[in-house]
């Protein structure tokens, strides 16, 4: 199948030959870090003499800047700052997986690392115990770009049948969703579920509820994850908010939850919440995709699920509005919110940063 890619269907049986043979007391430990574009993702591997038991085992690292659209030529050298280990569900243990922050030549962060000034506001509303769940949408691209297992001409037949549906009609390439989806848990990644999205090849993963910076740290890693299961299978996971003007784009909804929103009669803060963002709009658009809005543009329509990119709106189990409370929060009293805004190539730092610092940091009203 040309929509495939070669190296998919290299010899996985010789591989695993190989890949089952001892490695002593050594332990590889793949970097993983955001590049200069805010979405693409970079990776690449080391040797330690044993495995790391905390980040403080795992030295800082370097790579080459101008390579990834992070630094000129002439001074190209950017820091790896260790932030988060994982499991490596490809290689298995002891070997690693370890996020990292960018920092540039002079120890400030890359244009691209939203993760320290996030790390702060997080740090400023530690007692309100924020908790986020991201539900990452994708599509699925044969490497021609093409949408995975669509006609080569002409479309599948109308959305309808798709969102969480079976059957090979229906579900295209329900492989590469489970074993993500194992992959995951392996990893240490909070995943909460998954489920096939409304246009045909799309689908869903969630992750979640995570406290403060660990959502962005988590959903980076779930995302790279996903990015090397489809190398495995020789197709291509895009993020792309809009792969087709006809059919359902794809977000990020982003929910949302405090300690006082969990408790009795926590709406109330939830709708102070709420109040809030509606202040704070177009603030939020700005950074709900990594293009300041551009992306999101072709999104949020109105139409296909979602709302105006003009206007701000909310309500119970409005699947139109810019955020929505879940009908079982509005009958408990309690519970989150979602903020259906995000777009699926957003930055998870930069939502979650503007998030609690609209609802938990606006000097008006106080903190609540
Ligand atoms: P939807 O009905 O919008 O498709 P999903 O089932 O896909 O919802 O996702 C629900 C998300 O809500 C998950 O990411 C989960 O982690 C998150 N979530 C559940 N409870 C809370 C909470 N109290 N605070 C924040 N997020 C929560
Ligand atoms: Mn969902
Ligand atoms: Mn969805
Ligand atoms: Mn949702």
């Amino acid at each position: 199948m040309a929509s495939v890619s070669c190296s998919s269907s290299l010899n996985k049986a010789v591989r695993q030959e190989y890949m089952s043979l001892p490695q002593g007391e050594k332990c590889q430990v793949t970097y993983i870090w955001i590049d200069g574009t805010g979405e693409g993702l970079r990776n690449k591997t080391r040797t330690l003499d044993s495995e790391p038991k905390s980040l403080e085992d795992i030295p800082e690292w370097n790579f080459d800047g101008s390579s990834t659209y992070q630094a000129e030529g002439s001074n190209s050298d950017m820091y790896l700052k260790p932030v988060r280990i994982f499991r490596d569900p490809f290689t298995l243990d002891p070997n690693k997986l370890v996020l990292c922050e960018v920092l540039k030549y002079n120890r400030f962060p890359a244009e691209t690392n939203h993760r320290q000034s996030c790390s702060k506001v997080m740090e400023l509303v530690k007692e309100h115990s924020i908790w986020f769940g991201m539900e990452q949408e994708y599509t699925l691209l044969g490497i021609d770009g093409h949408p995975f297992s669509w006609p080569p001409n002409g479309y599948p037949s109308p959305q309808g049948p798709y969102y969480c549906s079976v059957g090979a009609q229906n579900a295209y390439g329900r492989d590469i969703v489970e074993c993500h989806y194992k992959a995951c848990l392996y990893a240490g990644i909070n995943i909460y579920g998954t489920n096939a999205e409304v246009m045909p090849s799309q689908w869903e993963f969630q992750v979640g509820p995570c406290e403060g910076i660990e959502m962005g740290d988590q959903l980076w890693v779930a995302r790279f994850l996903l990015h090397r299961v489809c190398e495995d299978f020789g197709v291509v996971a895009t993020l792309d908010p809009k792969p087709l003007k006809e059919w359902n784009g794809a977000g990020c909804h982003t929910n949302v939850s405090t300690r006082k929103m969990r408790e009795e009669n926590g709406l109330i803060y939830i709708e102070k919440a709420i109040e809030k963002l509606s202040k704070k709009h177009k603030e939020h658009i700005a950074v709900y995709d990594p293009h300041g809005g551009k992306d999101n543009i072709k999104r949020l329509t109105g139409i296909h699920e979602t709302s105006s990119i003009e206007e701000f709106s909310a309500g119970v189990a409005n699947r139109g509005a810019s955020i929505r409370i879940p009908r079982q929060v509005g009958q408990e009293k309690k519970g989150y919110f979602e903020d259906r805004r995000p777009a699926s190539n957003c930055d998870p730092y930069a939502v979650t940063k503007a998030i609690a610092s609209t609802c938990l940091l606006d000097s008006e009203g106080g903190s609540e």
